[in-house]
């Protein structure tokens, strides 16, 4: 069907997470890769880097009109960022609910930016935000080589597909 023809079918849904430089420097990475481990969700593709600015220009391209994205993409390649990838089901849409509402003052607690922060333009993780989105994305960030297909030991208990 549709979705697996797109490359995203049940279990095999991925997404891009990134820690953005302030939570890097706030030393959240560890905390972060906690919360995607323990929901059960599988790490595929992890890198630490200076994001080039060609890359984050595309990655925000949908922004390129919005009176703060000279200074989103200031603050996004102010200091190192980790991307990564993660798969498993609904991934999409659960890591979204995980991270939070992009305004920290909405985000309810419990999430990543309703726990970690204040203010929008340092809301400290970014998620894909759609299935169409993240397959572009994880291609800007990724080679495919870069992406690791393993199977979990613990897939049976954390997934019934
Ligand atoms: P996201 O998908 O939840 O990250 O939100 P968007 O795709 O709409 O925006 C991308 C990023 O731009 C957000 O995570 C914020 O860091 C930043 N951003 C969005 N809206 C604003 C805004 O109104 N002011 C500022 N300063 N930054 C914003
Ligand atoms: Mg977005």
């Amino acid at each position: 069907h549709s979705r697996a023809a797109a490359g995203n079918s049940g279990a095999k849904e991925r997404t891009l997470i990134a820690v953005k430089p302030d939570g890097v420097q706030r030393r959240l990475v560890g905390h972060i890769v906690q919360r995607f481990e323990q929901k059960g969700f599988k790490l595929v593709g992890l890198k630490m880097l200076k994001a080039p600015e060609e890359v984050l220009s595309q990655h925000y391209h949908d922004l390129r009109k919005k009176p703060f994205y000279p200074l989103l993409l200031h603050y996004m390649s102010s200091g190192p960022v980790v991307i990564m990838v993660w798969e498993g089901h609904n991934v999409v849409s659960t890591s979204r609910k995980m991270v939070g509402d992009t305004n920290p003052a909405e985000a309810h607690p419990g999430t990543i930016r309703g726990d970690f922060s204040l203010h929008i333009s340092r809301n400290v993780v970014h998620a894909s935000d759609s299935l169409e989105g993240a397959q572009r994305e994880i291609q800007l960030w990724f080679n495919r080589n870069e992406l690791m297909d393993w199977d979990s030991c613990d897939q049976s208990n954390v997934s019934h597909v």
